[in-house]
């Protein structure tokens, strides 16, 4: 898809690898771009950084997408306020760092988070984009929705019910215009993978399997997305070598 003149919604602008595809994205020239995060502040400094690329609105909007009716909600003021929403990415995304023994309130969060969050906002988008012919979504799963991240059970299944979730909405209505891509990376240095230490500088978390990933930039995902939206490939694997694990596996 081109994504010049269009109105492009994101979840998890505010940081890491959204804030990264909003600013990629923003090079193109969209007609309308909203970031949407539970950090309203964050969202509002990557839109005021981005605004004079965005020919229209280019705003901020404050949501829990973990909250039910929260995607809808958003989905229906964009329409309403900004313009119709040709591209949905629904990013914003965490981690739990549990095992099975995690509770059922945690099991419960990471679920509306990572996976509900792109079924409600499907909800709302698929019978617009089905009444105009067309619509694209991109969902940020993970590379362990496709084989797992040791040390998260929940986010495993999340991840890979998210990949599920957007294979599923791919087969049914890719032959009545609705495009999907999948982004799956692997390690990415974002605040959730290596928050700030107390100085202000960035540590990679302690774990090991993490230590031995290859990790890499955020501005290095959001152009592999760039491409493959513009090729309309389903799969986004910013670290090739996952096609060949997933192979393996
Ligand atoms: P990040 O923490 O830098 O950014 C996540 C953003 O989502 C934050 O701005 C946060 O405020 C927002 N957010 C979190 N929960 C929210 C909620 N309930 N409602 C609204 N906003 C919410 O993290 P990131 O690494 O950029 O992660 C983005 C996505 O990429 C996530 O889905 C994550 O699972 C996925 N991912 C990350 C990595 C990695 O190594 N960083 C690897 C694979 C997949």
């Amino acid at each position: 898809m081109e994504l010049k003149d269009t109105t492009i919604v994101i979840t998890g602008g505010a940081s890491g690898i959204g804030a990264a595809m909003a600013r990629r994205f923003a090079a193109e020239g969209p007609a309308n771009l909203v970031l949407a995060d539970r950090d309203i502040d964050g969202a509002r400094t990557v839109t005021d950084e981005v605004a004079l690329q965005v020919s229209g609105q280019c705003v901020p909007r404050q949501l829990d997408v973990g909250r039910e009716g929260a995607n809808e909600a958003l989905v229906g003021d964009v329409e309403g306020n900004v313009g119709p929403i040709d591209l949905f990415v629904a990013n914003a995304g965490i981690a739990t760092g549990t095992s099975e023994q995690g509770d059922d309130v945690t099991w419960d969060l990471i679920w509306d988070i990572n996976t509900m969050a792109h079924v409600r906002a499907a909800r709302a988008l698929v019978p617009l984009w089905l009444e105009r012919g067309g619509g694209y979504l991109l969902t940020t799963a993970s590379a362990a929705g496709l084989l797992t991240n040791l040390g998260d059970a929940p986010y495993s299944v999340t991840k890979a019910a998210s990949v599920a979730f957007a294979e599923w909405i791919s087969i049914t209505y890719g032959d009545r215009g609705i495009g999907v891509s999948c982004l799956c990376p692997q390690g990415v240095r974002t605040p959730r993978l290596c928050p700030p230490d107390e100085d202000g500088s960035t540590a990679v978390l302690a774990a090991d399997v993490v230590r031995s990933m290859n990790i890499i930039e955020p501005e290095v995902v959001a152009d592999a997305v760039a491409e493959g939206l513009a090729d309309e490939r389903f799969l986004i694997l910013p670290h090739p070598e996952v096609a060949r694990y997933a192979a393996n596996k």
